[in-house]
């Protein structure tokens, strides 16, 4: 049996032939740039999130980018993110012409620590970005308030947290503004690039609109120097079609996440801990074990594929050299890049598939008795 890690092209007939119908649609409309889909799932998404505002961009990376700028965040300023995530919440707050300061994460949830915050916080932070990584969220409680007291902005980075809650809030919807990616592979994903940025704040959104399309207000009058990040309009006619499937899709996300909760309890491998106050969207199931590199190998061998997100850390980056950072600085975020592992996520997956890759994982443990191995 051959158990992939992701399956993109296992679509429901149903849905692909209503995309197929939208991407006709806008062919023969030719409203490729900034057309009518583009505003109505600015308008679909903003609801869904519980926000007043999207603006479609071109990537997730755009969208954190042209978030912090709209913000007027740049040189001088420290903006601070945690040491494990993937590199595209890091470089937009660099290119921006500000410093990141990065804070571990906790390795019970893999999440930023918010007891760490308040000690990096110095004259020149502007901006907290919490990531919502593999869909979870940390105590956003504590960092709002952080944040109120500290008189600092919140950026979510949601590009893994499609439909996550926090005390029955939609992730995005609970800072300042927040970053979203339709990558394919993440819970909303369109077929190529594309992201959006979502806030309540109207001063905001107007900056945004301009930024994303050259730093026009109107036809020829530039009012700023801006970029071409818009989101094309196929790929919103197909996340329009998408997003109406989303709470569908990511409720089999959870019923797979349940699988496998239920049926490794017994293993020595240590699962993420979730806090109470969040739903996750199960964008990623990720487990830790200190035998990781021999139980990849172990999978592969049986057909199954998995993931590590991520196996180095932003400190040990090269790009991020110049930040200054060593090793053992965040050793939490050290020891996930050494020890997580990625099992196959997603919504087509079948309960079939589910115990084969349990099942593998049982065998695997049980070679050399490792009972009692990883518990603390
Ligand atoms: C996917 C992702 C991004 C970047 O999104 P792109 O659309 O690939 O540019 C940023 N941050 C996180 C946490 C992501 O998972």
């Amino acid at each position: 049996m051959n158990v992939p890690f992701v399956d993109l092209s296992r679509q429901p007939k149903k849905v692909s032939r209503a995309i197929n119908m939208a991407i006709r649609r806008v062919i023969l409309s030719s409203d490729y740039i900034l057309g009518k889909e583009v505003s109505k799932f600015e308008k679909e998404f903003a609801k869904y999130i519980g926000v007043k505002y999207c603006v479609g961009v071109g990537s997730g990376t755009d969208a954190i980018l042209l978030s912090l700028i709209s913000l007027g965040i740049g040189k001088g300023d420290e903006v601070i993110v945690p040491a494990m995530t993937f590199t595209a919440t890091v470089s937009p707050i660099i290119l921006a012409g500000a410093s990141p300061v990065l804070v571990d994460v906790s390795s019970q949830t893999h999440q930023i620590n918010v007891e760490k915050i308040e000690q990096v916080i110095t004259k020149k932070t502007r901006a907290i970005i919490p990531v919502y990584l593999y869909g979870y969220m940390p105590d956003m409680d504590k960092i709002l308030s952080i944040a109120r007291k500290h008189n600092l902005l919140v950026v979510e980075d949601s590009c893994q947290a499609h439909g996550s809650l926090y005390k029955k809030k939609k992730s995005g919807s609970l800072g300042d503004i927040a970053a979203f990616s339709f990558y394919p592979s993440k819970n909303l994903g369109a077929y190529g690039d594309a992201g959006a940025i979502v806030t309540s704040r109207k001063d905001l959104f107007e900056k945004i609109i301009a930024l994303r399309n050259h730093g026009q207000i109107e036809k020829n009058n530039h009012t700023m120097i801006g970029y071409n990040s818009r989101l094309d309009t196929i790929q919103a006619a197909i996340l329009r079609v998408k997003l109406s499937k989303l709470d569908m899709e990511n409720k089999s996300r959870a019923r797979i996440a349940e699988e496998y909760d239920s049926l490794l309890a017994n293993l020595p491998i240590k699962k993420i801990e979730r806090n109470e106050d969040n739903k996750p969207n199960y964008h990623l199931y990720v487990v830790k074990t200190k035998k990781r590199k021999k139980l990849i190998n172990y999978l592969r061998k049986n057909g199954i594929e998995s993931g590590i997100h991520y196996p180095i850390p932003i400190h040990l980056q090269t790009s991020f050299k110049k930040l200054g950072y060593k090793k053992g600085d965040f050793p939490n975020a050290e020891r996930i890049a050494n020890e997580s592992l990625s099992l196959p996520m997603f919504s087509a997956l079948s309960i079939k598939e589910i115990r084969y890759v349990v099942s593998i994982l049982k065998k695997f443990f049980k070679k050399k008795d490792y009972r009692g191995y990883y518990f603390r």
